[in-house]
């Protein structure tokens, strides 16, 4: 079998130790090489900007990369995600599901996405017990509020943040 690629695609705004967890099982069982796809303007309107996000990235999953002896490399998606995927020569695109309510919005895309492309097959790895409730978006409002963030992000990252809406 040739070099198995996924491609786990999101806003990463910023990245979570949730999504920590999910490249970390991915590099563990999965992948042989893992393309972070970080979307470039998200319906989302990012706080950190796109070079931010994937320096971030970068940083965070280097050391998985070495971990797991595996190649992790962060890239800007923009449009048709299974045309992202079929450039990198990725057949697995990889989403973590944290609750119900992921269920009903990745099923559509999933199902979407098999219609684009039926060799890219999306896998879904089940958030851990431990970050079931780790979203970038609640950890940004706590950190607004002035909250302890340090739990749900790495260390680099809750500085960066703090910075950031210290600014604002
Ligand atoms: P998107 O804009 O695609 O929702 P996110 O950066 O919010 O981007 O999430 C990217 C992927 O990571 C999604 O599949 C999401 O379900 C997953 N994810 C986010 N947080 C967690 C977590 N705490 N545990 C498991 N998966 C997560």
């Amino acid at each position: 079998m040739g070099e198995r690629v996924g491609l786990y695609p999101g806003t990463f705004d910023p990245i979570t130790n949730g999504h920590l967890d999910i490249v970390e099982r991915a590099a563990a069982h999965l992948v042989d090489r893992l393309i972070i796809a970080v979307a470039i303007n998200g319906s989302k309107s990012p706080v950190f900007t796109f070079n931010e996000r994937v320096a971030m990235v970068q940083e965070q999953t280097a050391p998985l990369a070495d971990k797991y002896g595996i190649k992790i490399e962060a890239r800007g998606v923009q449009g048709l995600l299974v045309e992202t995927a079929a450039e990198c020569g990725a057949s697995m695109l990889i989403r973590g599901l944290r609750a119900v309510s992921d269920f009903d919005y990745e099923f559509q895309m999933a199902s979407m996405n098999r219609k684009l492309e039926d060799q890219v097959e999306t896998v879904f790895l089940m958030a851990s017990e431990n970050y079931l409730f780790v979203a970038s978006s609640l950890v940004k409002e706590i950190c607004q509020l002035g909250g302890d963030i340090e739990q749900f992000v790495p260390a680099e990252v809750a500085i960066a943040m703090r910075e950031k809406f210290s600014n604002k």
